[in-house]
């Protein structure tokens, strides 16, 4: 069988008819099938015939569709959706086809195919759900023939079934998430207990039924929640990410999430430490997806405790994509990043009217590149930049900013632990910052700013970053 063959030259769609106007020129039985098989739907029927014969106008009284007693004349086809040509006449069918055509409506002229632009399917209505079946030239015996099988195939109560799943819908996809969980609910809904309710005419225990599975699945999902921890503090923790701690069953933390802060979750809840911490054994980005993935399966409450804003060098896209893809559900809970930890503490304005107007975050490594990074031209127009794991590299960080143009004098705020009763405040300028790289005396995660806006800043409680200044001071 060669391709053309295969494919369909009439394909089929479901047209909205729900609210719109089909119009049926005729006046014997070909208008009165039409109308039969139209009245299936919801649209609004208007039969226009001269002379209708007595049973179509029985008809039409007894079904709703209205019946317009006059000469054909295209203004009947005003807003209609689709129209039939079933008069019986060629001359006339080819007239209202050709009117229907001008005013861009799809027609359909009775038993004259080379005239149509769509033909009606024999129909398996179990509605909402509908089954259409299009032979082509093959003729209306082979077509009921496929339609007597199929509809000896489906329950009776399959289209109630289906409603009562659509009304379930927007339910099910708040409780559970896209993906497999949704898959399986709707699997066994169709298949299980909730089909079968319906089969045997039992509506009320359908919906029980539905009711029970939908509560069983969302009661075996699992939910993992990012949250931020904050830098360090335990009051900076949010509410949210406080409450969301208290119901955890397993909270899975970064080593720079401080012990005080982990503590602040459930007394059981499981704590899985999986940051990288020097000398110990941590796991990989991918062992950590893995694992979420895991406990999601399980159906654990996670808490995915993240120093700072989970979305500030977190990985957090990562494993989003990884939840994501597992069809687990997550949360975001934003946290207090670093830099506004640092700032605050350093009572530092990171936008200062007049001077700078926008913040990067930056992890300074793309400075070692041959190519400057775009935030560079950003911190030589003003910019205020927040530097993450930043301390090994601040050399390269302060002589590649020098060389693309910032002044050496550029002021520089330096956080150690910021936020922790343990920090401390060091300032200085860029010239002063690549002495930072060498001292040994800095345990904590440290926070870089740089700019002119940190000359606004309060320097009571910081020390000289320079170490010639070190001595002056200590002297
Ligand atoms: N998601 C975190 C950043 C993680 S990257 C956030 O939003 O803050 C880790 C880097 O953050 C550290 O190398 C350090 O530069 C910075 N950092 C985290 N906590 C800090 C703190 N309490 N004080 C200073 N810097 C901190």
């Amino acid at each position: 069988m060669s391709a053309s063959e295969t494919k369909l030259n009439a394909f089929p769609v479901f047209m909205k008819v729900e609210n719109r106007t089909v119009v049926i020129v005729g006046n014997g039985v070909e208008a009165l099938a039409k109308a039969r098989l139209m009245s299936q739907s919801s649209a609004r029927l208007s039969i226009v015939a001269n002379a209708p014969e007595a049973e179509l106008a029985a008809w039409a009284g007894g079904n709703g569709a209205k019946l317009v007693r006059d000469i054909y004349a295209p203004h009947h086809l005003d807003g209609a959706t689709l129209v039939f040509a079933a008069t019986g006449e060629e001359a006339l069918d080819a007239r209202i086809v050709s009117d229907a055509r001008r005013a861009g409506i799809c027609v359909n002229a009775v038993d004259r195919p080379e005239l149509c632009d769509f033909f009606t399917p024999a129909l398996v209505n179990r509605a909402p759900v509908a089954i259409a079946i299009g032979t082509e030239g093959a003729g209306p015996v082979l077509a009921q023939m496929i339609r007597s099988r199929i509809d000896r195939m489906l329950s009776p109560s399959l289209g109630r079934l289906a409603s009562l799943a659509a009304s379930y819908r927007d339910l099910v996809e708040r409780v559970l998430p896209k993906g497999a969980p949704r898959r399986a609910y709707w699997n066994e809904f169709f298949a299980g207990a909730p089909a079968r309710a319906m089969e045997v005419g039992h509506f009320d225990d359908a919906i029980a039924a539905a009711d029970e599975l939908l509560a069983r699945r969302a009661a075996t999902q699992g939910h993992i929640a990012l949250v931020g921890a904050g830098p360090g503090a335990e009051d900076l923790l949010t509410l949210r990410a406080h409450r969301l701690m208290m119901e955890a069953d397993a909270i899975v933390h970064d080593a720079l999430v401080p012990e005080a802060v982990v503590a602040m979750g459930r007394r059981d809840a499981e704590r899985i430490p999986v940051g990288k911490r020097k000398g110990c054994h941590s796991k990989s980005q991918a062992e950590i997806n893995d694992l979420l993935i895991e406990l999601g399966r399980d159906g654990k409450r996670v808490v995915r405790l993240k120093s700072g804003d989970p979305l500030v060098f977190g990985r957090a896209g990562e494993e989003m994509a990884a939840l994501r893809e597992a069809g687990i559900s997550y949360e975001v809970v934003p946290g207090v990043t670093a830099a506004f930890a640092a700032a605050a503490d350093f009572e530092l304005p990171l936008t200062l009217r007049g001077v700078s107007s926008s913040m990067v975050f930056t992890t300074g490594h793309d400075l070692k590149g041959g190519v400057l990074p775009d935030w560079a031209k950003l911190a030589i127009g003003g910019a205020t930049v927040a530097v993450y794991m930043g301390r090994s590299i601040a050399a390269d960080v302060a002589t590649r900013l020098i060389e693309a143009g910032l002044s050496p004098d550029t002021a520089v705020a330096v956080v150690e632990n910021a936020s922790r009763a343990d920090g401390r405040l060091f300032h200085g300028t860029l010239a002063d910052l690549p002495s930072l790289q060498d001292r040994d005396d800095l345990g904590g995660p440290v926070m870089t700013i740089i700019g002119d806006a940190v000359a606004g800043a309060n320097f009571n409680r910081s020390t000289a970053l320079a170490v010639h200044d070190r001595a002056a001071v200590a002297a």
